[in-house]
């Protein structure tokens, strides 16, 4: 039987502005990094976008790259978006991102108008869409001009490609400088895609001033730090866990130094004074941020998914529980 989208799923979730356009986005987002490559599972891949779905999450987060290998979260998702979400694709924003090496030669990477045009290209054809909501450039490149680059953004929106457009993993200054040409182009620049978290707080020497200044949302990445801002890791590394994964390399054994435990054990007893899990805390902690707009959870389950959406029943903070984080996290 074709999926049917759970009735009640617009209750569940509130959906914030994000920065000065006509777009929402649900509180907690759903990226695709790991878990939606081939060495996963189709139905567990399904079962984690159905819940989503069904729990008002609308907004789905990509990369050419995201795999393993570099294409196949893509190729997946288009799978189960053509078989099981077709009808629903108006209820949902799609982002994608080109940036980081996608194929050989001097053309699949970084960021000139050659590679993200021909990316998006690719990408769009992996999933199966017409045009996808957000197309972002995934990180800045140090050679190519940045004109040359948000030119290229401008570009796919004026083609129809992309609705809006966004850029991810700039600093400060960097974004300034974005947002300066964007805004003289007329380009819909609405986002900025950056690793926030307890453990990440880098964002807030600087970058949300800009974001701010300029009306731009935050999109915070990674808010559970891979998980380890959750209570997976507090005794010992589970088996079927991203550090014990030897196909994931981007968390490991040594990341979870007896000192980031001390903190994360520590974070949890204030969690769960709230009446929290951590990866609940942790969730709604990097909301409380200016500019940030949702936070992009991913997850290996369908079960940590409505964990992790519950957080929002508990969303604000007292004085004294911001301060007592601030000093375990100083
Ligand atoms: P998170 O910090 O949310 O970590 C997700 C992992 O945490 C899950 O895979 C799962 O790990 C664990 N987890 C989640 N919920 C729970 C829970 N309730 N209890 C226990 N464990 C839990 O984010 P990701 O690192 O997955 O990144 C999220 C998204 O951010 C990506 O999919 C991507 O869209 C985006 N991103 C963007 C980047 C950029 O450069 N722009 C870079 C990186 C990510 P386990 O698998 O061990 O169960």
């Amino acid at each position: 039987m074709s999926y049917i989208a759970d009735p009640e799923r617009y209750q569940q979730i509130p959906y914030n502005r994000c920065g000065n356009s006509g777009v929402k986005l649900p509180a907690i987002s759903f990226g695709l990094w790991n878990n939606f490559g081939d060495e996963d599972t189709l139905s567990n891949q399904r079962q984690m976008l159905m819940k989503a779905f069904d729990l008002g999450i609308t907004h789905f987060d990509l990369a050419n790259n995201y795999g393993p290998p570099p294409g196949a979260a893509e190729a997946n998702f288009g799978r189960i978006l053509k078989q099981d979400l077709a009808a629903y694709r108006d209820e949902m924003i799609i982002s994608t991102k080109a940036g980081y090496k996608m194929w050989d030669g001097p053309y699949g990477d970084w960021g000139s108008k050659k590679y993200l045009v021909s990316s998006l290209d690719q990408s769009l054809q992996r999933m199966n869409l017409d045009y996808v909501d957000i197309f972002y450039h995934h990180r800045p490149d140090p050679e190519t001009p940045l004109e040359e680059t948000m030119a290229a953004l401008d570009l796919l929106v004026r083609q129809g490609k992309a609705l809006y457009v966004g850029i991810s993993n700039y600093s400060a200054e960097q974004t300034k400088k974005a947002a300066a040409i964007l805004k003289e182009q007329g380009t819909p620049f609405i986002i900025h895609q950056a690793a926030y978290s307890m453990l990440d707080r880098t964002i807030e020497t600087g970058l949300t001033d800009v974001l701010e200044e300029n009306e731009i949302g935050c999109i915070a990445y990674v808010p559970l730090a891979q998980g380890l801002l959750t209570n997976k890791y507090l005794n010992g590394i589970p088996k079927d866990s991203r550090a014990a994964k030897e196909f994931i390399p981007f968390l490991n054994e040594h990341d979870i130094s007896s000192d980031k435990l001390q903190t994360i054990k520590s974070l949890n007893a204030i969690a769960a004074g709230r009446g929290q899990s951590l990866a609940q805390m942790a969730l709604v902690w990097v909301l409380q941020q200016k500019s940030v707009v949702s936070a992009l959870i991913g997850a290996s389950r369908a079960s940590q998914i409505e964990e992790n959406v519950k957080a929002l029943d508990n969303p604000s903070f007292t004085q004294d529980e911001l301060a007592a984080i601030d000093a375990i996290l100083k």
